[in-house]
């Protein structure tokens, strides 16, 4: 029949729900609106991740969109050594099942018209050259962080791969990006602050590896990040990448709220409506954020200060000072307990704290909820743009410190939180930045009006003839004719 007939894209998601997210509402799209069959493939769980319910959600919605899914089998990492990075786990992870990638493309190739491969797994892209189709990378972060991987390795165009650590250049005190945006020193997100750690290397040759991508598809939109003039010419756009090849502007990629209808967490939902329109502070740090337990304390007392009304997503907290929390959750663990005493009695009727997840969207989406206090993960950004909600930015680590410096300086729809001398953030900044985004008068009163013109403009820039619509559909025609004239 004709359905089976479509030319077919398979899609790869590297661990992480802030990957997985995204790329399955991109696999939805590409079925509902621009004429492709598509199979998301994802890589076995890590178990026990706070995300694995959530995960497991997402996958299996799939289906009634139209989307096949498939994981590929386990491959053993028992030889690496117990404390090896989550870095270096993904990269194993990644790298040992090429093989079974392999078999899954040949499999797929008399139809299969692209390989789209999230920017972890360039490592993949090879494969695509085997198979002789296109293949792109996703990018769940924004075009910002993206230019800054370009000059990290424009910078280094010249050096031979081996080059030692100490003679990479390393990025400028203050990069001025075409787009207008102006990153100091300090935005920059981990890896890239210092050009002699090896990490820094290893982003450069990740870097590298990008240039034998057909393309990258963007999970940014047009008014958020602006990228020349959409209207003028979507190549003028999509070409001024400079070394890299040219990037796609193709979000926001929101899941819709009702796609969330089975994670068990309906009493944050219950709460949520029995607050009144616009009056409650969501608060979370993504999928793995976690604070200290003084930090943990400063936000309580921040948040009871406040006034307001809140909803928590409380995390354990870290012990030894690591800004991310990975670790399977064990089920005597309770975070909730870990909260200073008698703050869940002081604060009820008025703030509900949950213990480790929360369906995120269902709960940005709600009337009740009117700000977001967020660690800047770029899927918890463009959730909370989607849906007019402004921010307060409290980045912790990888690139959010780069997130939080766009969306507050250059986008104008989130207010800094600044940590003390300590490195702590403090009650007394806490408990003003929710009274400024809840009701001030001035910055307050800019960010809460430009979260509105951005949910109006992502919604637009969706809908079919808008420009990450448009971006989708010129990428989907590439994708189409390659696999037309593969099978002529
Ligand atoms: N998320 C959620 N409930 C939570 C925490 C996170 O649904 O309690 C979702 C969130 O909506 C987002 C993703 O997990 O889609 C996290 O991605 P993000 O890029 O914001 O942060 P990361 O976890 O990658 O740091």
């Amino acid at each position: 029949t004709a359905e089976r007939a479509r030319p077919h894209v398979v899609l790869v998601a590297s661990p992480g729900a802030g990957h997985l997210i995204p790329m399955a509402e991109l696999a939805r799209r590409l079925v509902a609106h621009h004429g492709l069959a598509a199979t998301l493939v994802t890589f076995p769980d890590l178990s026990g991740a706070p995300s694995a319910a959530a995960n497991s959600s997402v996958l299996s919605s799939l289906g009634a969109a139209g989307v096949s899914t498939a994981t590929l089998p386990a491959v053993p990492l028992d030889d690496l050594p117990a404390d090896a990075r989550l870095e270096t786990v993904l990269l194993e992870l990644i790298g040992r099942s090429v093989p079974h990638l392999r078999s899954l493309l040949r499999d797929a190739a008399p139809l299969l018209a692209a390989l789209v491969a999230d920017f972890f797994c360039s490592a993949l892209l090879p494969l695509a050259a085997e198979v002789g189709v296109p293949g792109y990378l996703f990018f769940p972060i924004n075009l910002t962080t993206l230019s800054v991987m370009r000059t990290a390795v424009e910078l280094n165009d010249d050096g031979a791969a081996a080059a030692p650590v100490s003679e990479l250049r390393g990025l400028p005190d203050v990069l001025r990006l075409p787009s207008g945006v102006s990153l100091r020193h300090d935005d920059y997100g981990d890896g890239f602050r210092n050009s002699e750690e090896p990490v820094y290397k290893h982003l450069v040759e990740e870097g590298r590896r990008y240039r034998a991508a057909d393309g990258f598809l963007v999970n940014t939109f047009h008014e958020i990040e602006p990228a020349g003039n959409v209207d003028e010419s979507i190549k003028q756009v999509v070409e001024k990448q400079g070394a890299f090849p040219p990037a796609y502007p193709v979000g926001p990629l929101v899941r819709p709220s009702s796609g969330e209808d089975d994670v068990s967490s309906s009493a944050c939902l219950e709460w949520l409506d029995r607050q009144p329109a616009g009056s409650v502070v969501y608060v979370s740090f993504g999928s793995a954020g976690a604070l200290s337990v003084e930090q943990t304390a400063e936000l309580a007392a921040g948040l009871e200060d406040s006034g307001h009304r809140f909803l928590w997503v409380v995390r354990m907290p870290s012990l030894d000072g690591a800004k991310t929390n990975f670790a399977a959750m064990d089920d005597k663990d309770d975070p909730l307990a870990w909260l200073p005493e008698g703050f869940l009695e002081r604060t009820s009727g008025r703030g509900l704290a949950v213990a480790a997840w929360a369906p995120q969207v269902r709960a940005l989406s709600h009337p009740a909820t009117a700000a977001f206090v967020s660690h800047c993960g770029w899927n918890s950004a463009l959730e909370s743009v989607t849906h007019g909600v402004p921010m307060l930015a409290w980045p912790l680590y990888a690139e959010q410190r780069t997130n939080a410096a766009v969306l507050s300086e250059n986008v104008g729809v989130a207010l800094r939180l600044r940590p003390r001398a300590d490195g702590l953030v403090g009650r007394e900044e806490i408990a003003a930045a929710v009274r400024e985004v809840m009701d001030g008068e001035e910055k307050g009163r800019a960010v809460r009006r430009r979260a509105g013109d951005l949910r109006r403009a992502a919604a637009r820039a969706c809908a079919p003839g808008g420009s990450s619509w448009r971006m989708l559909e010129e990428v989907a025609g590439k994708w189409k004719a390659a696999a037309a004239r593969r099978r002529c």
